[in-house]
């Protein structure tokens, strides 16, 4: 019989627990010829989740929980998950119930028409404000700057066969982003389509300052292209830099009188250029820094070792 595992990380998320192990349940005990587990992540919870999960664990043996020594975040949890998972098939999904269980039946049935990597869809999403706005952003320009368009409107949520779960664990860059790190290994794809729901309960665990470096990962594991942009900005603002100079200097040799005007604009081109080369520094700084947390190799994540 085939197996498979559910990997869900869970941080602080006692209130949508009751009902994430419900659905997911009944909707997995519905798939015939299937040998289901969940495996939660619980990364550095502080409320009951884990206490929670391994009770439910005494009672239905199918569910167990794999523990982190601290909070660690979401991909972090994640990989802990991938490594840890046994199964022919592994499921990634986050455990607020922004993702539906019950497309799960149609991954599997995606996956056993021999399909490698499904990926879940969000045909409609509903987060708001900020954090909706921040998504729509991302996904219009995470291709445009890296040349390496994940498939928009896909997060972590999808089912991986064993072999790619197998390539994915040979990746062990630090700062992660997994959709696109599922994308460059490749396989063969299948989409599935679903609503993306409201939050079941509790507020997002995901600060916006985490989302933003994640959303920041999403561009620069996967490109060297804002350093180029950067450098191509460099040449264009010299290149008139020079022209104007040269222009206002042959003004002056040839004793033409220079104007004695123009502190606006001085003080409009030093702002700007001084902007620029922050920006460009920034930029560069962050590659630098994701070098040193390469350099660094400290593992991922650590387990408590009483999951
Ligand atoms: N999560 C986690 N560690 C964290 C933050 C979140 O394991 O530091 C889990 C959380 O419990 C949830 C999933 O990751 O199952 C996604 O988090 P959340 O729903 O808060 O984020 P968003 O929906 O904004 O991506
Ligand atoms: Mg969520």
């Amino acid at each position: 019989m085939q197996s498979l595992v559910v990997v869900t990380p869970v941080f602080n998320e006692a209130e949508t627990l009751p009902e994430l192990i419900d659905r997911l349940t009944q909707t997995l005990d519905g798939v015939e010829d299937l040998a289901w587990s969940v495996l939660f992540v619980d990364d550095g919870s502080r409320d009951a989740t884990a206490q929670m999960i391994t009770e439910h664990g005494s009672k239905d043996g199918r569910f167990s929980v794999l523990r982190l020594s601290r909070n660690f975040g979401h991909q972090a949890a994640l990989t802990a998950g991938l490594d840890h998972a046994q199964g022919d098939a592994v499921v990634l999904m986050d455990a607020d119930l922004q993702d539906p269980p019950e497309v799960l039946p149609e991954m599997i049935a995606a996956w056993r028409d021999g399909h490698q990597v499904i990926l879940a869809a969000r045909r409609s999403r509903q987060d708001s404000g900020l954090r909706g706005l921040g998504f729509k952003l991302f996904h219009r320009f995470q291709g445009v700057l890296t040349d390496f368009q994940i498939p928009p409107n896909t997060g972590i949520f999808g089912l991986l066969d064993r072999r790619v779960v197998e390539a994915l664990r040979g990746l062990t860059e630090r700062n992660r982003f997994l959709p696109g790190l599922r994308h460059w290994v490749g396989f063969d794809r299948f989409t599935v389509y679903y609503d993306r729901q409201a939050r079941a309960g509790g507020e997002p665990k995901q600060s916006l300052v985490r989302l933003i470096k994640y959303a920041v990962d999403g561009i620069l594991s996967f490109s060297y292209k804002p350093l180029r942009i950067m450098t191509y900005t460099g040449c264009v603002v010299s290149l008139l830099g020079f022209s104007i100079g040269g222009y206002f200097i042959a003004k002056r040799l040839l004793g033409f009188e220079t104007a004695e005007v123009g502190f606006t604009t001085l003080v409009t081109l030093i702002v700007t250029l001084g902007g620029m080369q922050l920006l460009a520094v920034g930029i560069l700084g962050e590659y630098l820094a994701r070098i040193y947390d390469e350099v660094k190799n400290r593992p991922l994540y650590v387990l408590r070792g009483d999951g």
